[in-house]
């Protein structure tokens, strides 16, 4: 029932496919299973949803939010729920090449929730498949503080937590909250991320590496509008989780199709760039389909799509033994392929 956004050789599939790689953009809540949400609700789910379509755009970012909210939120009541979607979600990410993942879940849905947070991360953490290392972000939007600020203060205690991410949409008025959390955890030990400069521009971007101290811009494809900027992110070693479907589906500005997605001037211009699905449940997509767009419609050969891989392995949240272990893997496939800048 699912159409593919892009369709490669069986012999591409399989080195996209074999590529040692990581999924660091990846909402669950926002990739919930299908087969999950019919068990539920069979006569809804019946058919494929519209927005599946490869031909689909959303109209603009509130839309995408109203359905979010009409179709997964609900789903979310019990940490049983948060192990089944994140165990077909993670087997997922793994039948398709990923050693490592992160997944966000939106940290104030938990307050709808009957197990407490550490319950469902601990539920998340155990659907992982063997082998395969998941960190797990809290998310949340901009205005969440007055109503969820002491779930989001006791979060940052939390120990299976790996950080925090600024979701929602970007345009709504930042409030002065958010570098104060974004400090505290930080001095907890956790890594902190913000979506920024999909549907604002890139002086956005500035403004959250200036005002919440992070290294890793959920998408930030709007950074090529200013040229300062991709030094700086070059400069200062800033990695961009780049979702290309999910920009070309949601009509991001300056990408009308994706011919002409920022991807491939960030990437040349150095900027560590790493290739995500975000929401698959509200685009369809696969992250294989990523990595096949990115050869036919930008020109990406298979040595810079395995450049790419590796970058997710570079800013992965492992230590150091484990980390070398992934990039020994991937040396390896490299050598076994012939690749070669
Ligand atoms: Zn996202």
């Amino acid at each position: 029932m699912r159409i593919p956004h892009y369709m490669a050789s069986g012999e591409f599939t399989r080195f996209v496919r074999a590529l040692p790689k990581t999924e660091t953009h990846l909402h669950l809540e926002g990739s919930t299973p299908i087969e999950l949400l019919k068990e539920l609700e069979p006569a809804k789910f019946a058919e494929a949803p519209p927005f599946w379509s490869p031909e689909y755009r959303y109209r603009d970012f509130d839309q995408f939010m109203k359905l979010y909210d009409e179709y997964c939120l609900t789903f979310y009541t019990t940490a049983q729920r948060y192990h089944d979607a994140a165990k077909i979600v993670l087997a997922t990410c793994r039948e398709q090449g990923c050693r490592y993942v992160e997944t966000s879940i939106h940290l104030p849905g938990l307050a709808y929730v009957k197990d407490s947070g550490p319950e469902v991360l601990a539920a998340i953490r155990e659907a992982a498949p063997a082998g395969m290392e998941v960190r797990i972000f809290a998310g949340m939007c901009h205005n969440d503080y007055a109503q969820h600020g002491a779930l989001i203060e006791s979060a940052l205690g939390w120990d299976d937590l790996a950080g925090v991410d600024l979701h929602g949409p970007e345009y709504w008025p930042m409030e002065s909250w958010t570098a104060g959390v974004w400090e505290r955890a930080r001095a907890a030990g956790k890594a902190t991320k913000a979506h920024a400069g999909e549907f604002m521009p890139a002086s956005y971007v500035s403004w959250v590496l200036d005002n919440l101290g992070v290294r890793r811009v959920e998408h930030g494809v709007r950074s090529v509008e200013d040229p300062d900027l991709v030094q700086r992110l070059v400069r200062d070693d800033i990695t961009l989780d780049v979702c290309p479907i999910s920009n070309v589906k949601l009509a991001v500005q300056g990408v009308p199709e994706m011919k002409a997605h920022p991807i491939r001037r960030l990437f040349d211009a150095g900027v560590r760039v790493t290739l995500n699905s975000d929401d698959t449940f509200f685009f369809g997509n696969r992250l294989e389909e990523e990595y096949i767009a990115l050869n036919q419609e930008l020109g990406f050969t298979r040595w810079e799509l395995a450049r790419m891989a590796r970058n997710g392995f570079e800013i992965a949240l492992v230590d150091e033994a484990v980390r070398a272990r992934l990039l020994a893997e991937w040396d390896g496939f490299v050598a076994a392929q012939g690749l070669k800048p």
